[in-house]
């Protein structure tokens, strides 16, 4: 404040207005740009931190906030990264989640997350079901398929070779 009444100080011996007024007026002005000064040398840390990693950067960001009022924090909004760095890791993740999906979600035994390939009758690790095999041509199917998309042939009493197929592979893995 000592500032700022300096400031006031030497305007109003070069200015033309002498009351009272014109000084309180011009000391309020100086007043408010200050401070508006100051809040958005504030606001850029606070923006900065949201958007920048790096600790040198935030640092230049209110440094040219600081040393250059308004012009400063104008060229930072210029040049800021565009995005919050929590937009950023929720997108990173996202993605990550997604191409996992992409890769072995579909693809992995219900039971316990092995990876295992499309004719695949059981999981060869916890031997659960994963497929059917035909009757007739002995393809593997869906278990809730109602004809072999293969053989066209009528998948009736499914349960039942299906139950014979792993009876087999039980067997097969004692
Ligand atoms: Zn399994
Ligand atoms: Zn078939």
């Amino acid at each position: 404040m000592r500032f700022l009444i300096l400031q006031a100080d030497v305007t109003e011996s070069t200015s033309f207005f002498d009351s009272p007024w014109w000084k309180f007026t011009t000391t309020m002005a100086k007043a408010m740009l200050v401070a508006m000064w100051l809040a958005l040398v504030f606001w850029t840390y606070k923006d900065a931190k949201r958007r920048i990693t790096d600790p040198m950067m935030i640092g230049v960001a209110v440094a040219t906030s600081l040393i250059f009022p308004y012009i400063g924090t104008l060229f930072y909004v210029i040049l800021r990264p565009p995005e919050y760095l929590e937009d950023v890791l929720e997108r990173d993740l996202e993605i990550r989640a997604r191409e996992q999906e992409l890769v072995g979600g579909a693809n992995r035994c219900p039971a316990c997350r092995t990876p295992v390939r499309d004719e695949f009758l059981v999981c060869p690790k916890c031997r659960r079901e994963l497929k059917v095999a035909c009757t007739n041509c002995s393809k593997p199917l869906d278990p809730s398929w109602k004809v072999c998309p293969y053989c066209a042939n009528e998948v009736t009493g499914s349960k039942k070779a299906a139950k014979r197929v792993v009876g087999e592979e039980d067997e097969l893995f004692a």
